[in-house]
């Protein structure tokens, strides 16, 4: 690894952690609907709605440390309902800081209407994996989760 000034990039390096996701964009049969959808759950996640992207597309950034994800919204051109399985995107899955924040979550999708599709549980993918599994406006598969590996020691 490489921790100096390369001649590849100017004399500087990305501070962000190199492999992770960088942005995931979305496509939405009513752009209007999910924009509405999406602004609520993403901002309750910590997201903040942005216009660093060009294109007029709804897009939100979250940045904490040497991660920065955006996410952003694009209105279909297809009227195919979504299939996670068909080939494509399964299911994408939110951190969440407690048992408490994913519980949080699962409140927010019934006030904003989206479908519960399994409520809050614990799940024995990790120790204490706890998870709330929920569908965006179009189907999509969003999780949110809470995982014990990843608390830090609380001095
Ligand atoms: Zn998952």
């Amino acid at each position: 690894m490489n921790h100096g000034r390369g001649p590849d990039n100017g004399g500087y390096r990305s501070t962000m952690q190199r492999g992770l996701i960088n942005h995931l964009d979305l496509t939405v049969s009513d752009l209007e609907r999910s924009t509405v959808f999406y602004e609520s759950l993403l901002t309750h996640l910590g997201y903040r709605r942005s216009s660093e992207y060009g294109g007029g597309v709804p897009n939100w950034v979250v940045r904490a440390g040497p991660v920065s994800l955006s996410i952003g919204l694009h209105r279909a051109r297809a009227s195919t309902p979504h299939d996670r399985y068909a080939p494509g995107l399964h299911h994408v899955a939110f951190h969440a800081a407690s048992r408490a924040d994913v519980e949080a979550a699962h409140e927010l999708v019934k006030r904003i209407g989206g479908v519960v599709l399994d409520p809050p549980a614990e799940y024995d993918y990790t120790p204490g994996y706890y998870a709330v599994f929920f569908a965006d406006p179009d189907g999509l598969k969003l999780e949110v989760v809470h995982e014990p590996r990843f608390d830090q020691e609380s001095a």
